[in-house]
């Protein structure tokens, strides 16, 4: 016994001096944060997921990541900019107009340091309207309660293109509430608002919240102002939510759209962006199978739609490698 506790003891000392030893041969961990949404959107799956490509290769490439939920698009900016976030998903929309400092991004002015990663899924904006609220065109919002979405996020900003649009401020509203995206849906449901708006892949949680709970419509968002709208900008287009996906929505409704973008900036280092878009990409049925928003991706159109920004250094040398570009 007394021999065996001796030599169980000489051996763990001796490989506790091998881990000494070898100590700084092996290289340091590295953490990154991916920038979602909040936790009933899609943003908070795109996160999960690429976090979980990647935490796959882990032992190999020592990077650790995670994905907390955020106030959405334009807090994920605002993350990656103070270095709080290393990578975010943004629409299309907020990453045009961060990159160009336009609109609400003009007193920050332009930042040419974001980088384009790649193109997920698109996002129509989406309104829900309680069956008894009278709205069933997104003309009809005047004297409504309407969640106009918390500043942080980008169905905020959208809204603010169509308030605009219209000729429109808050005061049009008989309340303007600022919920987050995760709220929204029970603040509809406990009659506390008329209608929601979110800028979301489908189908999503929020809205089977809102429209399994209650009798709820989604409501096109179409008319003059909304063709000058995709007009006046390339990223815009025409979107349908298809009818059949929610309770009570068998019609297809027509409204317009962006595309949900995954950026970073040139802090963070080439290598760590090309690690993540290979354990993306190397394992891209796995990915896809993670939500039905991402059943339709492809990879020529996630390398070329809906970027503004120049591809990230570590992207582009990924892309280089499988022979998808130049
Ligand atoms: N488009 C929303 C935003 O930018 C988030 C949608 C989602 O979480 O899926 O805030």
């Amino acid at each position: 016994m007394k021999r065996h506790a001796f030599s169980a003891a000489a051996f763990s000392g001796a490989l506790l001096g091998a881990a000494m030893f070898s100590a700084p041969a092996v290289a340091q961990e590295r953490f990154i944060t991916i920038g979602t949404g909040g936790q009933t959107g899609v943003y908070y799956v795109v996160g999960q997921s690429v976090c979980r490509m990647v935490n796959r290769g882990s032992d190999d490439h020592n990077i650790r990541c995670n994905a907390p939920t955020t106030g959405g698009s334009v807090a994920n900016v605002n993350g990656m900019k103070s270095g709080e976030l290393d990578m975010g998903v943004v629409q299309s929309d907020v990453q045009y107009r961060a990159y160009h400092g336009e609109d609400s991004f003009a007193d920050d002015g332009a930042w040419e340091e974001m980088r384009a990663v790649f193109t997920m899924h698109g996002e129509p904006l989406t309104v829900v309207a309680r069956a008894d609220s009278g709205i069933e065109h997104i003309s009809d919002f005047p004297g409504k309660r309407v969640n106009i979405g918390n500043p942080g996020s980008g169905q905020r900003n959208t809204m603010n293109v169509v308030m605009d649009a219209m000729g429109w401020d808050t005061d049009i509203f008989s309340l303007a509430s600022q919920l987050d995206a995760a709220e929204q849906a029970a603040a509809l449901s406990d009659n506390n608002i008329d209608a929601m708006v979110y800028v979301v892949g489908h189908p999503n949680g929020s809205i089977q919240e809102a429209t399994t709970t209650i009798d709820a419509r989604l409501v096109p968002v179409t008319g003059p102002e909304i063709e000058k709208i995709i007009e006046d900008n390339p990223f815009y287009t025409h979107s349908v939510i298809p009818g059949g996906m929610y309770r009570g929505n068998d019609e297809d409704v027509e409204t317009f759209g962006v595309a949900a973008t995954f950026v970073s900036s040139t802090a963070v280092d080439e290598d760590i962006i090309y690690e993540t878009v290979k354990a993306v990409f190397e394992n891209f049925d796995r990915f896809t199978r993670l939500h039905p928003a991402f059943e339709n991706l492809n990879e020529e159109d996630m390398i070329s739609d809906g970027l503004t920004a120049p591809l990230h250094d570590g992207a582009a040398r990924y892309y280089r490698e499988r022979g998808w570009i130049e």
